[in-house]
């Protein structure tokens, strides 16, 4: 399949890009590891005039830590998220969630930010994300907004970004001591596998023995958009740790989700695994919570 024509532009920093873009606007598409783009562009299921790539911008690089919090530039791969110590001991969830992510091959191309930006309900990147309370950095030539990435999606491959904004950069505060999170994908195969449910979530704790402080859980391919199951962390918030509070837990996230029936998986199934993998998950950040 060859790809349609299109112009080609390959901007070498960040203001020459939005220059690009406010020029552009939504005849452009912007190019970053292209697993989603080029395939759709080969499928003629998106034929873009102008195609921006993002590949010379050293500002979009990068894992970098200051003052308490992280910043992953917007085209730090899978494979780079995998890779990186400080993601390793301080976001164990969300390395688990880039190292489920398709295969190697995809994990060396595929982005942080064109995995947010896709939108697709099951990606295995907003989940974790989510549950450690991550904000999108959006730049545009008028200047920057930093959003919730909670508010970002809006609906299936459908986010607030706006045609001339490019993701800049993910950022989220270093956990405090006591506090663990947890991500589970659960697929037909172990590689190259889209979700039929995954959940991440996050809890921090008073002390070590102590109670619940906060807590975020995360539902991903049970809904329109990766979601917050706010029930069940009512159910969790003030309460001592444990098996009976964590299956309570997961009930009330299944009640939450809003599964549909598809080819990959039933909604009954689907609602049914919401639970299983949400008492999981707390398992997880519990013991992460209590060794940190
Ligand atoms: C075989 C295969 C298996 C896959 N398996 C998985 C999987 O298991 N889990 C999963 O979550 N995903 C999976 N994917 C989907 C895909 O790899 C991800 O969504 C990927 O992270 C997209 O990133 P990219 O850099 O390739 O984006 P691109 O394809 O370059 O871009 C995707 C979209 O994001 C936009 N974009 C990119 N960067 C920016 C930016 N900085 N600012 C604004 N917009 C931007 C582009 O314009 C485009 O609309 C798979 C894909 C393939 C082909």
């Amino acid at each position: 399949m060859l790809l349609p024509k299109f112009d080609f532009y390959e901007p070498l920093n960040m203001e020459e890009a939005c220059q690009v873009m406010s020029g552009l606007g939504s005849r452009a598409k912007l190019l970053a590891g292209g697993t989603d783009l080029i395939v759709n562009m080969k499928r003629g299921t998106l034929s873009p005039g102008h195609v921006v790539s993002l590949s010379r911008i050293n500002d979009l690089k990068g894992v970098t830590f200051t003052k308490g919090r992280i910043r992953i530039g917007a085209c730090v791969t899978a494979a780079e998220l995998c890779e990186s110590e400080e993601i390793k001991t301080l976001f164990r969830a969300l390395q688990q969630g880039a190292s489920d992510l398709g295969s190697p091959l995809i994990r060396n191309l595929a982005t942080i930010a064109g995995n947010l930006v896709s939108a697709r309900p099951a990606a295995d990147l907003p989940p974790p994300l989510m549950a450690y309370d991550a904000k999108v950095v959006l730049m545009k030539e008028s200047g920057e907004r930093e959003i919730p990435l909670e508010d970002f999606f809006t609906g299936p491959g459908e986010t607030m970004i706006e045609p001339d904004e490019i993701v800049k950069e993910i950022l989220v505060e270093k956990p405090r001591d006591c506090s663990g999170a947890g991500y589970i994908k659960l697929g037909v195969r172990k590689a190259l596998e889209i979700s039929l449910v995954n959940v991440a979530a996050f809890v921090s704790l008073d002390d070590p023995d102590g109670a619940i402080q906060s807590a975020r859980v995360v539902l991903g391919a049970v809904a329109p958009t990766p979601m917050r199951a706010h029930s069940a962390e009512k159910v969790l918030l003030g309460e001592k740790p444990g098996e009976a509070l964590f299956v309570r837990a997961g009930e009330a996230a299944a009640e939450d989700s809003k599964p549909i029936d598809d080819f990959r998986a039933g909604a009954e199934y689907r609602r049914a695994m919401v639970q299983v993998l949400t008492r999981r998950t707390l398992d997880l950040a519990l013991n992460e919570a209590r060794s940190r």
